[in-house]
């Protein structure tokens, strides 16, 4: 089938602006191969799908698409409504569905939205899974249930409670304990998903809920990415409120960005360290993140004397990671946290739960903990690129910088371990370009990373022979 140029079909599922690139169309198209696909895995056994979706305006008219193609291919559907992405996978887990569906464009703008596909482990699908799924596209129509095979629908609505349940079950977390320190939290939702779990999570932790953008209507008041530059009313409610923190979660809950009790948002790279440092005081294990995360992990792992694995950018292959080397923890720089107690999956509500379990077993409020760790800089930058292969540049770009650690799992990763610098080089799944990414200890140094890759990259290569 022809797909719209400006699609974006990626490992973890398909994007694309609504109403452009995004139709119930291609929403039907993509939920009824997914639908083969599971069914195929399934045998003779009828196959069940878990949905859901974030609070984006154009979730439902998705969901319900997406929901009559699964039907049509005679997959029946478990309906869990508007949910956080993390609770959407712990309902395919719950209900040992074949797989499940999120509809949902995550961090991205509100013009966005796409669908998630995850398979019977509650895991995104990963590289070897999402092309064969992609292969029932053209076979769709082999795949119709006649009138006396459609699948049914049934609605989930213990999905949020569910996992809430699960989250105060984690490992570490004192409740009683939390129950009467009584943070004071300041918490913005952006209007997306989240707001259906967090204030939730946070009432049951004791806290005092300060918050803002609470209705999950998907009418995001600002650019929905929990960057820094994006929190400024956060900033700003944690400063009058006097809250001891600040926390804010993308559209779809499953990462989470920190303002501490000054008021100042202190980076998406904090979250999982801290995480992990609460996690790594009760427990000995690997951590694993991928390769485009800061160093600051790799101090939390070193005082905690237990290794760091890296694994590829994507979820997915972190998860994997994860699995392989038995992870005490893991997740993204990206603010996304990883617990394998509950799933393998990122997920905003525990990061919420082990940062204030931290809080509460230091005694020291969040900016003194900040304060203990170096100030790394991380600068992005991108160069265009043509179709074909990078491996000459990057042999080229490994003989001129001449890292003691060269890591070629996910394009190109150099490494000073003792200048506590890296660069990482990767090309862009979805656009014709490489994307740079150094950090370093200050900003100077980590621009100047930059720029002696792209001059290395620049020099004409010596002839080949
Ligand atoms: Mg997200």
């Amino acid at each position: 089938m022809e797909l719209p140029r400006e699609l974006m079909v990626s490992v973890s599922g398909v994007r694309g602006r609504v109403a452009e690139a995004l139709t119930p169309e291609i929403v039907a198209r993509f939920a009824a191969a997914f639908g083969a696909y599971v069914s195929t895995a399934a045998g003779n056994r009828r196959a069940r799908v878990v949905i859901a979706r974030d609070s984006r305006t154009s979730g439902p008219m998705f969901v319900r698409a997406a929901i009559s193609a699964l039907q049509s291919v005679g997959v029946d559907v478990i309906d869990a409504g508007l949910a956080p992405t993390p609770t959407a996978l712990y309902a395919v887990r719950h209900h040992q569905a074949d797989g499940g569906i999120v509809v949902t464009a995550s961090h991205n703008p509100v013009e966005w939205n796409a669908l998630k596909f995850a398979s019977a482990e509650s895991m995104f699908l990963d590289a070897e899974q999402a092309p064969r799924m992609r292969t029932f596209l053209d076979t769709v129509e082999q795949h119709r249930a006649t009138w006396d095979r459609i699948g049914e629908v049934t609605t989930d609505t213990g999905a949020v409670e569910r996992h809430l349940r699960a989250v105060l079950d984690a490992p570490f977390l004192d409740i009683n304990a939390l129950r009467k320190r009584r943070f004071r939290v300041a918490l913005d939702c952006v209007h997306g998903a989240g707001a259906v779990l967090l204030p939730r999570l946070l009432e049951e932790l004791g806290c005092e809920i300060v918050g803002i953008g609470l209705e999950p209507d998907g009418r995001f008041p600002r650019e929905p990415e929990p960057v820094a530059a994006n929190l400024g009313d956060l900033e700003r409610t944690v400063r009058e409120s006097g809250a001891d923190i600040g926390m804010a979660t993308d559209p779809d809950g499953d990462r989470l960005a920190l303002v501490s009790n000054t008021g100042r948002a202190i980076g998406e790279d904090f979250t999982l360290a801290l995480a992990a440092r609460l996690v790594l005081r009760h427990r000995s294990g690997p951590v694993v993140t991928n390769l485009s995360t800061s160093r600051l992990l790799e101090d939390v792992a070193a005082q905690a004397g237990v290794p760091l694995h890296r694994a590829p950018v994507g979820e997915i292959n972190v998860a994997r990671k994860m699995q392989q080397v038995g992870a005490a923890i893991g997740g993204e720089g990206n603010g996304g946290v990883i617990l394998g107690d509950i799933h393998l999956t990122r997920d905003a509500a525990i990061a919420a739960a082990l940062v204030l379990q931290l809080l509460l077993e230091t005694g020291r409020s969040l900016q003194e903990i900040v304060d203990e760790y170096p100030a790394y800089a991380i600068v992005k930058d991108k160069l265009p690129r043509d179709a074909g292969s990078l491996d000459a540049a990057f042999a080229v770009l490994t003989e001129r910088l001449n890292a003691p650690e060269v890591d070629r799992q996910d394009g190109l990763r150099l490494a000073w371990p003792a200048e506590k610098r890296w660069v990482h080089l990767r090309a862009s799944g979805t656009e014709p370009i490489l994307r740079i990414i150094a950090e370093a200890g200050s900003l100077a140094e980590a621009r100047e990373l930059v720029e002696a890759t792209r001059a290395a990259l620049a020099a004409p290569a010596r002839a080949a022979g």
